[in-house]
């Protein structure tokens, strides 16, 4: 079983995501990034980008946010 395979997220949504940067040359290489307040967009092409090798983390956890933040 995998916990990678979170691919549907609501869109318009905000989520509370884990995710790990998977690339070996980069220094966050197997860190796990919280990222409490996440948003979906459209629902599709939800990535997490690592801002030291700028590549799509693996999303581990996404737990839709209840009640969802303010958006002022
Ligand atoms: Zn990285």
């Amino acid at each position: 079983m995998s916990a990678s395979d979170i691919t549907t997220f609501l869109p318009g949504m905000y989520y509370a995501v884990t995710a790990r940067d998977n690339n070996e040359d980069c220094r966050n290489y197997e860190q796990v990034f919280d990222i409490p307040e996440f948003y979906s967009n459209a629902g599709t092409n939800c990535f997490v980008q690592c801002g030291v090798c700028g590549q799509h983390m693996e999303i581990l956890t996404a737990t839709l946010l209840d009640p969802q933040p303010e958006v002022t």
